[in-house]
């Protein structure tokens, strides 16, 4: 495995927008994640694991952006009247959702037509359509802050609306998931969700889905249409006309865009609502704030 330097960012995000890492790897193997993370704690740099990208926006990064797309594979076993699926950090999250329809399982295949790994899936309790990935999430392994690798059952981690004990904890290598066949048949409710998903979200744009958490009882797009915030452009990078909650990249947008238009966002909102929108994107730069400390 090779440590790349100054590497660019925006090809490895769905919004495209992107600075540069100082430090960049894909380890194929957990052997090779090991070797990642000492090279990290040698030289006291911080650790940015990094799956598909489709919630994270980059700045410059003065540490080790970790790719897992080499981290791929999957297993399959029939456990009476359930499915069990053991998946890699860098396997698309869209595998088991195709293999969820080729099986007839419940709920997995409402997390059809978004970009995720696994490993960001599961750090994000990804969720669409009343489903969560945790919902039938069994058992985590995960190499903790000291190379150390640890499986844990699902139900003794805590997982929440967007949020789990990862990357915090350490980096996702694989998860577990037992999903129940389905008595009736799944296939016209994807379908609609699919075709949901066409009409109301920018899918043919670079974006990085929903740029806010939903507040309690409310919807981040709806408040942010309210305040005028739907398509309202800043250089290359708008809130979409399609969904007020979601950016996109028009062309050339970057980092400083972002971080702009998202205050700007943040500050209507709150003047109008009093509520503080919390980002779900992450947003990477410099050394510290969202790069994660070993
Ligand atoms: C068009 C579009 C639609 C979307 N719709 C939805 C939706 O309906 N519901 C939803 O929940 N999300 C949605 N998203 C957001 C995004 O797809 C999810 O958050 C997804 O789970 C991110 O996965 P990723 O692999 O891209 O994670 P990344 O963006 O690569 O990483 C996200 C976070 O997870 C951490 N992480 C990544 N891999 C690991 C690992 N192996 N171990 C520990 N931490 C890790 C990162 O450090 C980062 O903090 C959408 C995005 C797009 C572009």
């Amino acid at each position: 495995m090779k440590f790349l330097s100054g590497m660019p960012l925006s090809s490895f995000t769905t919004l495209r927008v992107g600075g540069v890492a100082k430090h960049f790897c894909k380890p194929a193997d957990r052997d090779e994640l090991r070797r990642a993370m000492f090279f990290a704690m040698e030289k006291g740099l911080e650790l940015f694991p990094l799956g598909r990208g489709a919630n994270t926006v980059f700045g410059n990064f003065e540490g080790l952006v970790l790719n897992t797309r080499r981290l791929r594979g999957m297993k399959v076993k029939r456990m009476g009247k359930a499915l069990l699926v053991e998946a890699t950090a860098g396997e698309n999250l869209s595998e088991i959702v195709k293999l969820s329809l080729e099986a007839n399982l419940e709920g997995f295949y409402k997390l059809a037509g978004f970009p995720a790994t696994v490993g960001g899936a599961v750090a994000m309790n990804a969720g669409a359509f009343g489903y969560e990935v945790s919902r039938h999430l069994t058992h985590v392994e995960f190499m903790d802050w000291e190379g150390r690798l640890h499986r844990v059952k699902a139900c003794e981690l805590e997982f929440s609306y967007r949020s789990s004990p990862f990357p915090e904890l350490g980096i996702v290598v694989s998860a577990v998931f037992e999903i129940p066949f389905f008595r009736g048949d799944i296939r016209e409710d994807y379908r609609a969700i699919v075709s949901k998903r066409k009409k109301t979200q920018p899918i043919n744009l670079p974006t990085s889905g929903s740029t806010f958490k939903n507040p309690p009882g409310d919807y981040a797009g709806r408040l942010l249409e309210r305040v005028g915030m739907k398509g309202y452009r800043l250089g290359g990078v708008a809130f979409s006309e399609l969904h007020a909650n979601f950016l996109v990249n028009l062309g050339g947008g970057t980092y400083g865009q972002v971080v702009k238009i998202i205050e700007e966002a943040k500050k209507r909102v709150y003047q109008e609502f009093g509520i503080s929108l919390e980002e779900e994107v992450r947003l990477v730069e410099g050394s510290g704030a969202y790069g994660w400390k070993i």
